[in-house]
């Protein structure tokens, strides 16, 4: 230190600048709610709907704009909004564009609590929910009040994967917004803003990050991207003024998975597969789910839609009718590898049961009887899994 102020206000102002040309494989970190202006001149001519708007810490950082820009690219789209959570983006699609009285459509194997959120805004806001077969695109029936539709490619329980064309085909001819959840495609299995030879596209894309783009299973953050101007200063405009923000550290976490998001999702869709074939040849089970598998619901959608066949780490088995709650819960219980736990795309291995008729709407004609398990496939290697279940299924046998 070379100038006379005190020790205390020193420790404040360290004085030290990165030289220019400094540099690291990860960009800087920004922590900020406290912007500081170099003037009161950008103080007075800031634009807060200017692309970037360095104003004040929620409405974003070079660290956040960083990771928006990849993901917009890796999806596609031009323009990316992050938000706390998966579930977080897709409210505030919801919240941006349903009015009272506007008619929503959402597939029946939507995610859980974004059909939750919904029925909450119908209650108290008048917003009509409708519910479509994924797999049969002449059960999505709009009117003049249909504002928006949601898609999701696959579901992530039952892993129908949906008429995505016809679906979208039909919203455009009657002017509904397209809402695409993206996590399971995670913009690697195909492109959501040009996905066939006629280049449809979706409008809005949502994206769990808390999945693939974290990969850890340690943080919890969304995506909404687009590549609509007027609709991203609609969603920009939502996300200002409800406060929606993330954190530097975390953002700095997923912009550090990032690079290797395209081998960790090949690799744990290869483990999957293989997990596939095996589980199909069980006895016990009597249906297994995966858009590859072509048994599966919405398989030749799959194959039309994915660039390469790409998938998810995800796939579900339902389990003979004659197997109870209490045997399948003895068979989650005896898992040593597969954890019991919420969400996936981490390292670790999950798993989940779940209950169809509690789930679903419509009356289900390509789903077996039976409770479901969902396997949530991590880095591990097949063989061990596969070890793993083999176990579990026979502890429930004794
Ligand atoms: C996990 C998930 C979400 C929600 O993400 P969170 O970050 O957990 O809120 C939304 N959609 C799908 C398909 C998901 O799997």
């Amino acid at each position: 230190m070379t100038d006379n102020k005190t020790i205390q206000t020193q420790l404040i102002h360290a004085p030290r600048k990165a030289p220019q040309y400094i540099a690291s494989i990860q960009p800087p970190l920004f922590r900020a709610s406290t912007i500081i202006f170099p003037s009161t001149a950008h103080l007075f001519d800031r634009h807060w709907t200017d692309a970037y708007d360095y104003s004040y810490g929620t409405h974003g950082t070079p660290t956040t704009y960083t990771l928006a820009d990849q993901l917009a690219q890796l999806e596609g789209g031009t323009h990316c909004l992050l938000a706390p959570s998966g579930l977080s983006a897709i409210n505030l699609v919801n919240s941006t564009f349903l009015n009272q009285g506007d008619e929503v459509w959402v597939p029946d194997n939507v995610y859980g609590p974004n059909m939750e959120h919904l029925k909450n805004l119908q209650q108290r806001y008048g917003i009509i929910v409708k519910v479509y077969n994924p797999i049969d695109a002449n059960s999505f029936t709009p009117s003049a009040h249909t504002k928006l539709i949601w898609l999701e490619a696959a579901g992530s329980v039952t892993l129908e994967f949906p008429d995505l064309k016809n679906l979208v085909k039909k919203a455009r001819q009657a002017n509904v917004l397209i809402a695409l959840d993206n996590t399971w495609g995670a913009g690697l299995a195909f492109n959501a803003f040009d996905f066939s030879d006629e280049h449809l596209s979706v409008d809005i894309t949502v994206h769990a990050l808390t999945k693939y783009p974290s990969g850890g299973g340690d943080i919890l953050m969304g995506s909404v991207i687009t590549r609509d101007q007027k609709l991203y200063h609609q969603l920009f405009k939502m996300h200002a003024t409800q406060g929606i923000c993330v954190s530097g550290d975390d953002t700095a976490q997923v912009i550090r998975s990032l690079p290797h998001i395209r081998l960790r999702y090949q690799q744990q869709a290869k483990t999957t597969q293989d997990l596939l074939a095996w589980l199909k040849q069980q006895p016990e089970f009597a249906q297994a789910l995966h858009p590859a598998d072509a048994n599966s619901p919405g398989h030749a959608f799959w194959q039309e839609i994915c660039i390469d066949q790409q998938s998810a780490g995800l796939v579900s088995v339902i389990f003979q009718a004659n197997y109870d709650i209490s045997a399948v819960r003895r068979f989650c219980d005896a898992l040593t590898l597969f954890k019991l736990g919420f969400s996936w795309g981490g390292p670790v291995s999950l798993v989940m049961l779940y209950d169809l008729k509690q789930m679903r709407v419509l009356p289900n004609t390509h789903l077996q009887q039976g409770l479901l398990v969902r396997f949530c496939i991590g880095l591990e290697s097949a063989q061990d899994l596969i070890q793993d279940i083999q176990n579990a299924l026979q502890q429930i046998e004794k």
